[in-house]
């Protein structure tokens, strides 16, 4: 820890705990079996877009980071964000793909971003414009332990996220100031999709994706979900560990929930791909869908008010396939 209490180090926000002992157990148990009979290299290898995504890349992780990604890499293709989209999207899938996304807009995601530009990858950082910049300490603070729920760190400003995009990575929305979306009202959520969008679109033009804080089914909702593709976002991401199969037919935006499977700088090289692994050895055809209570809401096209213009306002993300 800094002397003021950030998190500066990867054992500032991971505590070694009985569970994660347990934890580590089990994967190494489950891991060495998958190697033993070969099903590890096949899980790896088949065809899918596999989105993995991280919070921070502390000086002590940017080791173990790169050598996941160079692992990743060697069977896998790594697609820009909405590359990976418009492939889920077509359904056609036809090698193993990946995507890596960051959430939060911490500042080690700016080394993360010119170490992925080593190894020509192109990034999504989730960022939420209530935080972005903010350079009084004890803002950040409050910030991290009343929305992040983790130890306070640096945080991106502007001129990073400028940055970033400028070398060739996406900058995404994840809420205006990191609710429970599961929590929120309506008008709410409504408003959180607006002014992060609203924020992001005045400082970079545009905006494509978005990614709900904390990722879980409990901390959103079907009319926070309708609400996204409302406003024009492209896509809409979860925190829920999984992968997208090929699919025979081509499906729209409101039909998918992307999934993405957490991974750490300071986890074991080969605990990250276990992660992959067991995704896709759970994999079932249709787990890109939302809940089925919540498909017909996310999926009803807004009804606009009587005169209203329903057309996306000027650099929203109305989703058009990217040429590569
Ligand atoms: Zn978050």
């Amino acid at each position: 820890m800094s002397s003021d209490g950030f998190a500066v180090h990867s054992r500032d926000v991971n505590q070694r705990s009985f569970r994660s002992v347990i934890r580590s157990t089990f994967i190494e148990a489950h891991s060495s079996k998958l190697k033993a009979t070969g099903e590890f290299d096949r899980l790896i290898a088949t065809p899918r877009v596999h989105f993995v995504y991280l919070h921070h890349v502390f000086e002590d992780e940017k080791a173990n980071f790169r050598r996941t990604l160079e692992e990743i890499g060697r069977t896998h293709q790594f697609v820009s964000y909405s590359k990976a989209v418009e492939l889920v999207y077509s359904g056609k899938v036809d090698r193993p793909y990946a995507c890596v996304s960051f959430d939060d807009g911490l500042k080690t995601t700016l080394d993360a971003s010119l170490l992925m530009d080593d190894l020509g990858i192109s990034g999504c950082f989730f960022v939420c414009p209530a935080i972005v910049g903010e350079t009084d300490r004890e803002m950040v603070r409050r910030f991290a332990e009343t929305r992040l729920r983790y130890p306070p760190m640096d945080v991106l400003s502007w001129d990073d996220v400028e940055n970033m995009l400028a070398r060739g990575h996406e900058i995404g929305s994840h809420t205006y100031s990191h609710p429970n979306m599961g929590d929120v009202s309506v008008e709410q959520a409504i408003d959180e999709l607006q002014l992060s969008g609203d924020a992001i679109r005045r400082r970079l033009g545009s905006v494509k994706h978005f990614a709900w804080p904390s990722g879980k089914w409990e901390n959103f909702s079907a009319r926070a979900g309708k609400a996204v593709f409302d406003l024009g976002y492209a896509s809409c991401a979860s925190a829920i560990r999984g992968c997208h199969m090929p699919r025979a037919f081509g499906v729209q935006p409101r039909d998918v929930c992307f999934r993405r499977d957490h991974i750490m700088g300071s986890w074991p090289l080969h605990h990250n791909m276990y992660f992959l692994a067991r995704s896709v050895l759970q994999a079932r055809g249709n787990d890109y869908e939302w809940p089925n209570a919540w498909q017909p809401i996310v999926k009803s096209e807004r009804n606009p008010a009587p005169g209203e213009s329903v057309a996306p306002s000027p650099g929203s993300a109305i989703f058009a396939p990217a040429a590569s």
